[in-house]
């Protein structure tokens, strides 16, 4: 697959969706939350990567507007008891936050790739002159 310009767009969309910023069809995440060396279509490096935190302060910042204004909401107009609220809103917290939490650091991980952030740089270089992705060479992690 040549390897054009991708738009931040449309980085952002295949780290959301799980796959590789480059091609949109390999594998970004070889675990839950952990990012692999490489892609396994494109062999495009990952290991870049420093979402580090951002990504999990983003899905709090996210999932707390959206859960505190619905509890004041539900507890202004019909004030259930405590119980109940906790025994909503607390699994509703959960799962809002561990379902966003892979898709949104994918994301960040093809923000940071696609503006050649961090050792992404010559990649990215390497994309605007043209030349193909080095094919899965086995990066050893240097961290
Ligand atoms: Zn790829």
């Amino acid at each position: 697959m040549a390897t054009g310009s991708i738009s931040l767009a449309k980085a952002m969309w295949h780290g959301f969706r799980g796959k590789c910023p480059n091609c949109g069809r390999g594998h970004l995440f070889g675990r839950f939350l952990k990012v692999a060396d490489a892609c396994d279509r494109c062999g495009e490096e990952l290991f870049h990567q420093r979402a580090d935190d951002f990504p999990a302060y983003l899905v709090m910042v996210v999932v707390g507007h959206l859960v505190v204004p619905a509890i004041l909401a539900v507890e202004t107009a019909y004030a259930p008891p405590v119980w109940l609220q906790l025994a909503v809103w607390l699994p509703v917290t959960l799962f809002a936050s561990l379902a966003l939490l892979q898709p949104t650091k994918g994301a960040i991980v093809g923000l940071q790739w696609q503006m050649g952030m961090h050792g992404f740089e010559a990649s990215k270089s390497r994309r605007e002159a043209g030349q193909l992705a080095p094919v899965l060479v086995k990066a050893s992690r240097a961290a």
